[in-house]
């Protein structure tokens, strides 16, 4: 009997019991804080700042963190496991600065929910709504959190207005606040009218602590408060489970991610609503079942996480069946096998060394200079399956990069080819230029730092890198080509994938070109979507 054939059942339970869900945020809607209070509430770190390593905890710092810090941004992403009940969370981590939300974008590939998390004060930030269309987009369900309650902000009514005029998608409450927004008294259990109020712990501890009032008891206690918030929850629908999952509307709940307030209501609708991991589509107009040999797709490659190596490590998630550290696999592009003798499981800065894991989870593969963002791997005793390409981006500023010191123009190739097949940048070539002098192309100015960087420190070979005056791209059917690049401004270069892109110096380029080759169909890049 082969270890394969008694696997169904189990894999079929393991991944029952598997959430896999990202925040989306705006950038300091508290993301981190929320992050942090989950995996407090499931008791996966006992001290709040240990994912992020933005407490004092004493943490290893390599050089490449070291510009993280000094820019006081997060580009590292973490992929966080903590049981919860009887459920395993994978809790992906997403970049909070905008010019990294190419990453954002892969790493909701790799989820079967997120949680929109939205400021009391400010609702639906720009941030917020891009990223809430790639998960419409790719039919990944949403629930919303409304954070930062116990800080003045809007009406609750109000934001829910928000929902359903901005972006189509109307909230049904979980909990509501009592109190408007920095009065904040309790919560509200819309379904039962029991209300859980927070006091903070003594001694310092994070976790507030809680007394559940029944609904007559609270309705004594907080008069018209409570009145006002069984109201105001009746004025919405009630969660209905398939609607959620059909992305038509959303489980809402309010709180305050530094109090741990409506933390918990959080982690219970993960585990009750959200989805479990389901068959994935493949290529072909398939898809691969959860209980079918290993496969899974690379979603993120991180360099230099470990200071002493400039490694790379390629996070996995797990499609179908038992991974096993030590399997060898099929990596699906080159059809080369790839040992997994180094896997891990990466917990905020944390790692350590994973044997197992099951659909939904995420594994870390270090030593993977060979897989790019979006390949495929599968265990060879299974059927070869090649998910669908990771989504690409329309980039919005551009630069020609070409090697300081001719004499590294060796380790120059190498540095660019290794930042393609990361999604570091895109990497385009113009005819003119040719591939000595590769456009880098990113949606924000911060990926071409971070190409600066490593290149600088990785690869000892400095950028010189010339801007150049265009800040958009579009696809153009191929006998069109030539009328383009005849036109002033713009330029022809090809991707790495083989897809040609005209680039513009502005939108304002595009439409005088537009009127006067109307024939000429102009295609724009969607954003996690071509
Ligand atoms: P991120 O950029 O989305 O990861 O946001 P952070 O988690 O770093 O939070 C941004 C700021 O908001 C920090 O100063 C947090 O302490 C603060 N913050 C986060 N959650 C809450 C909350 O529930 N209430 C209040 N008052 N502040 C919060």
């Amino acid at each position: 009997m082969t270890a394969l054939a008694t696997e169904p059942g189990t894999v079929r339970a393991e991944a029952a019991r598997r959430r896999s869900i990202a925040v989306i945020s705006h950038p300091d809607a508290g993301k981190s804080t929320l992050t942090e209070a989950l995996a407090l509430h499931a008791r996966a770190i006992d001290q709040a700042g240990a994912v992020h390593g933005k407490g004092n905890r004493a943490g290893v710092v390599s050089d490449w963190l070291a510009m993280e810090q000094k820019r006081g941004i997060s580009i590292t992403s973490a992929a966080l496991q903590f049981a919860y009940r009887d459920v395993v969370i994978n809790l992906l981590d997403t970049p909070g600065h905008a010019d990294f939300s190419e990453d954002t974008y892969r790493v909701l590939t790799a989820v079967d929910a997120a949680v929109m998390l939205l400021d009391a004060a400010k609702g639906l930030e720009p941030q917020t709504l891009k990223l809430f269309e790639v998960c419409r987009r790719r039919g990944v369900p949403v629930i919303t959190f409304v954070n930062k309650w116990d800080r003045p902000g809007r009406e609750a009514l109000e934001l829910c207005d928000e929902l359903v005029d901005r972006i189509d998608l109307p909230p049904a409450p979980l909990t509501w606040p009592l109190g408007e927004a920095g009065r904040f008294t309790g919560l509200l259990d819309v379904e039962t009218g029991a209300v859980r109020t927070y006091r903070k712990a003594p001694g310092g501890a994070n976790l507030a602590e809680e007394e559940v009032l029944a609904p007559e008891q609270a309705g004594l206690e907080f008069g018209l408060d409570h009145a006002e918030a069984v109201d105001s929850a009746a004025l919405l629908d009630p969660v209905d489970r398939d609607l959620f999952l059909a992305g038509r509307s959303t489980p809402l709940l309010f709180g305050a991610a530094l109090a741990n307030i409506g933390v918990r209501q959080l982690l219970d609708t993960i585990v009750d609503l959200a989805p479990a991991p389901g068959a994935r589509p493949d290529v072909d107009d398939g898809e691969r079942g959860v209980t079918q040999p290993f496969s899974g797709f690379v979603f993120k490659m991180q360099a230099g996480m470990d200071p002493a190596h400039h490694d790379h490590v390629a996070f996995v998630r797990v499609c179908s069946g038992r991974f096993e550290r030590g399997m060898v696999l099929t990596h699906a592009r080159t059809g080369r096998p790839f040992a997994t003798k180094y896997a891990l499981s990466v917990f905020g800065r944390d790692r350590a060394t994973l044997e197992v894991a099951y659909p939904g989870d995420v594994v870390g593969l270090v030593n993977a200079s060979t897989l790019a963002v979006g390949d495929s791997i599968y265990h060879p005793d299974g059927p070869a399956v090649q998910f669908p390409p990771m989504p690409t981006f329309a980039p919005e500023h551009f630069a020609v990069a070409r090697v300081q010191d001719p004499g590294r123009s060796k380790q120059f190739r190498k540095g660019i080819a290794q930042l393609q097949q990361e999604g570091v940048v895109q990497v385009l070539v113009a005819d003119e230029l040719g591939d000595a002098s590769p456009i880098l192309a990113g949606v924000g100015p911060l990926q071409f730092e971070v190409a600066d960087y490593r290149m600088e420190h990785e690869f000892s070979a400095s950028l010189h890198l010339e801007p150049l005056q265009l800040s958009t791209a579009r696809l153009v059917d191929a006998p069109d080509l030539p009328t383009v690049s005849a036109y002033p401004g713009t330029k022809v270069a090809r991707r790495g994938d083989g897809t040609v892109l005209t680039l513009w110096r502005d939108i304002w380029h595009v439409r005088a070109f537009q009127r006067a080759h109307p024939q000429v169909a102009l295609t724009p890049l969607v954003a996690g979507g071509d």
